[in-house]
């Protein structure tokens, strides 16, 4: 008999009593739909297991035993927990040292279990750390397939008594008595897409026929999570194509001036993007553009290039950095360029007499001033536009959402062009950046001579001390930079202190050394990147403010300490301070870690310039998490999906995604898949107006 709704609660189920209610609540289970996405931790393959009459050294198996003896050993150097299996057929013992206790709480005498590792010969089989399942003694019904699904189980679980076993009965029960599934898909779209029914892929994850039904099920499972975002991102995306912005139609006078007066000639790649902004700026509804492109590639320019347009149109503009010294950088480039087209400009940050800012910002209001260029100053609330119709802002995921559209609302609906340096994995820039176009820079103005990689042992930084002499000497400037890691934050910049004391002593006492870090205030740092950018001072240990943005063409060598502590994409941004100049560059990563890991990161950078394939490296090594607006957007929390290596089926659940909003963007005929939108995306929904 079928009686369950899917949203039902799960005290409808036998065996659930109040306690077990509240601690799978606890886990974010309340209804019976909840119940079958808690989906298995991975899958135990039966028919790929190996007898243990049948092991031999140094290869790895699947074996399932029960537990004959267990206890702990001491040996001559160690204590070790042995815990010895049988299936019948032969007996294996299990090693694990120096965790008897985490195993103690986890294995009993009699458990059926099963075991995956290399097999050594240590007077007898053995396996030393086995990954390892605890299975259900008894067979029921449930779980007799050849393939076992094994769900994720903490101790609060097994305090009120829920075993593999008994979710799995839970889940064959509900999958037995449920009406109605919803599917979101219609049968064209399923036969289209090759994706199985909801309920078959359900019931073919916690309960699979053979390897090949279990992977259709976990296709159209990672398929769905997709296509749910990427729906989301196409309503984003659909709500800012209907939403009237002015369009700048002409070229005005400016551009040709400013772009016929530069000292180089733009790259192929600065062309295209200019031109791709350009179609935005004409448009009926405003730009939402994303620029990425690698330190050094000349995003500064093109962000001017734009300026002049927006201005050509009578509009104002305004640029928001992240840092003061950013800023001012950025408004010494725009006064440069712009001065020659005569366009107004002004810098405006925290730190100005009163006097300065309220002249700044009255001229603002009343439109004299066309540029605006300067830090989150800009969004303070008595910073008034005219007629604000372009915004810029550089290292866009250094800002949050509020402080983005804080600074669009001051202007109606203005263009919006953002701008990163921070490569983005190409598997997430489809997902992440589904809402926004996407200009890409990829390659360096052609000047540039590729920036040599070292990792060295700190023994040899003799060498290197002399080899940044020999720049010294011949006129370039070095950097050195230590990791500002937040818990140890004090020590680190002891250690930069201590450093510049020592170098300023002895190794350096015949060159100027300077020093700058996050907690000198905005003059200190200001005076000391002046006198940096000036050649007044040869070296300059630095804690990692110098991150983004410096310019200085004349430093050649860059040495970063402790680079093992570094994410590579940070490495990268660093580097990126040397090589701006005719002059070849030297980056020597400093590697104090003992992790072979950390060493294999390290090689990455040694062996190639290429933000892009450094990202996907990352990405691979780390995980998504401290991508661009991950942290700032929350709303990605993937069940099965996997953003590494999804790229295929992300790429067809966006076709599919689009299509549809295309045809019915308030999701009229879709049902389902906007009920579903609106569950997993309620917190975010004031982003999208569904009529
Ligand atoms: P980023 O993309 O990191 O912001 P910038 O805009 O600061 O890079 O440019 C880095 C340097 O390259 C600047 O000194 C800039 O003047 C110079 N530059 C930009 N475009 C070109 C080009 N096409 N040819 C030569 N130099 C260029
Ligand atoms: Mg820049």
């Amino acid at each position: 008999m079928k009686s369950f709704g899917i949203e039902d609660t799960i005290t409808k189920l036998n065996q659930i009593s109040t306690k077990r209610a509240e601690v799978l609540l606890d886990h974010q289970v309340k209804s019976i739909k909840d119940l079958l996405y808690y989906f298995p931790r991975k899958h135990l393959d039966r028919t790929n297991i190996t007898k243990i009459k049948n092991i031999a050294p140094a290869h790895k198996y699947n074996i399932v035993g029960t537990v004959e003896t267990l206890g702990e050993k001491r040996t001559r150097f160690k204590k070790i927990y042995q815990v010895l299996i049988s299936d019948g057929t032969g007996v294996l013992t299990l090693t694990w040292f120096n965790s008897s206790k985490y195993i103690k709480n986890l294995v009993k005498k009699g458990d059926l279990i099963a075991v995956h590792g290399k097999v050594d010969w240590y007077n007898g089989f053995s396996i030393s750390h086995p990954e390892f399942d605890i299975l259900d003694q008894k067979t029921d019904p449930a779980s007799t397939g050849s393939i076992i699904p094994i769900y994720p189980l903490t101790n609060e679980f097994k305090r009120v008594g829920i075993e593999q076993r008994l979710i799995r009965k839970l889940i064959l029960q509900s999958l037995d008595k449920i009406s109605s599934f919803n599917e979101m898909y219609n049968d064209k779209i399923l036969k289209f897409h090759k994706l199985v029914k909801i309920e078959e892929a359900l019931s073919q994850l916690h309960f699979p026929d053979d390897i090949n039904q279990l992977k259709s099920a976990i296709y159209r499972l990672k398929f769905d999570e997709h296509f749910i975002l990427q729906v989301f991102l196409a309503l984003v995306k659909e709500n800012i194509k209907r939403t009237e912005a002015r369009p700048f139609k002409d070229i005005g006078p400016y551009f040709q001036i400013i772009r016929d007066g530069l000292k180089f000639e733009l790259t192929r790649s600065q062309k295209k993007v200019i031109a791709e902004i350009h179609g935005d700026l004409k448009k009926e509804n405003p730009m939402n553009r994303l620029l990425q492109g690698d330190v050094g590639s000349g995003k500064t320019i093109v962000a001017i290039l734009s300026s002049s347009l927006a201005v050509g149109n009578n509009a104002q503009v305004a640029i928001m950095a992240p840092t003061e010294i950013l800023a001012t950088q950025h408004y010494k480039s725009f006064q440069e360029e712009l001065s020659e087209a005569r366009i107004t400009c002004c810098l405006l940050v925290g730190k100005m007499k009163k006097k300065d800012r309220n002249k700044i910002i009255t001229n603002i209001e009343n439109g004299k001033i066309s540029v605006v260029v300067g830090t989150h100053a800009i969004i303070q609330d008595d910073v008034i536009f005219k007629d604000l119709g372009l915004v810029v802002i550089d290292e866009q995921h250094r800002f949050g959402v509020e402080q983005r559209n804080k600074l669009t609302n001051k202007g109606l609906n203005p263009h919006l062009l953002s701008m990163t340096a921070t490569p983005i994995p190409r598997t997430l820039s489809i997902t992440y950046m589904g809402d926004m176009d996407l200009s890409i820079i990829d390659e360096l103005p052609k000047n540039r001579i590729p920036i040599t990689t070292k990792i060295i042992e700190p023994t040899r930084l003799p060498k290197v001390y002399a080899f940044a002499k020999d720049q010294i000497d011949s006129g370039q400037q070095c950097m050195i930079v230590y990791p500002l890691v937040e818990e140890s934050e004090k020590s680190d910049l002891a250690a930069a202190v201590e450093m510049f004391e020592k170098l300023q002593k002895s190794t350096f006492s015949n060159y100027k050394v300077g020093l700058i870090h996050g907690k000198m205030n905005g003059e200190e740092k200001k005076e000391v990147m002046r006198r940096f950018k000036g050649n007044k001072i040869n070296i300059i240990i630095a804690t990692t403010v110098i991150e983004v943005g410096i310019d200085v063409p004349n430093a050649t060598l860059m040495l970063i300490e402790h680079a093992e502590r570094f994410g590579l994409t940070q490495l990268h941004q660093l580097r990126g301070r040397v090589g701006r100049g005719i002059k070849k560059s030297y980056c020597i990563l400093v590697n104090r870690g003992t992790n072979e890991l950390s060493a294999k990161r390290l090689e990455i950078m040694e062996s190639t310039n290429d933000g892009f394939e450094i990202a996907d490296e990352d990405l691979i090594l780390r995980g998504p998490g401290d991508y661009v607006g991950f942290k700032q957007s929350g709303f990605i929390k993937y069940k099965i999906a996997d953003m590494v290596t999804d790229g295929p089926i992300i790429r067809t659940a966006r076709i599919l995604a689009k299509s549809i909003i295309e045809s019915d963007p308030t999701l009229e005929n879709h049902e389902n898949v906007k009920t579903q939108v609106i569950k997993d995306y309620k917190n975010n929904l004031h982003l999208v107006k569904l009529n």
